[in-house]
């Protein structure tokens, strides 16, 4: 499963990398200079060999007023304990009642079940009612299935994206992982 191999996971980690080093370039709001300031992270559910790509979240301080910006993220959506990738394919797979292998292999990575619920609450409230959902869900004709979000969403760039739709769906969904984007998106710009 792709959600277990380290080499999906080094993907990711390089386009977060690519994130930061944007976000980096950009400097701070005040126009100040941002210094690294990582978050450590230890993610549950990912093999031993995909942990060394997964464990820190790139973060910045400014040098001037010492506000934290937070890059997008393809790893990490949040403060979860479990990685993004691995919270889509398995609300996801529970969602759509998938085969009996792909039940087991989500058992494998012992989430517990309130999780799951809590994850499938979020996705069908918290997620659609944000600022970025108002806007990002225009991109999709005909409409995304909300009842099956994420299961409907990962469909859709099955379909524009078929070699690799994961990741395609975590960069879509990247600007909800930063909290200063999610503001300008509220603001319109
Ligand atoms: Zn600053």
């Amino acid at each position: 499963m792709s959600i277990q191999n380290p080499n999906f996971y080094r993907l990711l980690l390089l386009i977060d990398q690519d994130y930061a080093e944007q976000t980096r370039a950009q400097r701070c709001r005040c126009g100040g200079v941002l210094h690294s300031a990582r978050y450590p992270r230890k993610p549950r559910g990912i093999s031993h060999d995909a942990r060394c790509h997964c464990d820190f979240r790139y973060s910045f301080c400014c040098a001037d007023c010492r506000c934290r910006t937070t890059p997008f993220s393809v790893r990490f959506l949040g403060r979860r304990v479990y990685t993004a990738a691995i919270m889509i394919v398995v609300s996801a797979t529970r969602a759509s009642a998938g085969t009996a292998v792909a039940m087991r292999q989500l058992d494998a990575l012992g989430v517990p079940r309130s999780t799951i619920a809590r994850w499938q609450h979020w996705w069908t409230t918290g997620f659609v009612g944000t600022p970025f959902w108002s806007l990002g869900r225009a991109a999709f004709v005909p409409p995304v299935e909300i009842a099956q979000v994420p299961a409907s969403l990962l469909e859709r760039f099955a379909t524009t994206q078929p070699a690799e739709p994961l990741p395609c769906l975590l960069r879509w969904l990247s600007p909800l992982t930063s909290g200063s984007a999610v503001s300008i998106l509220r603001e319109g710009r």
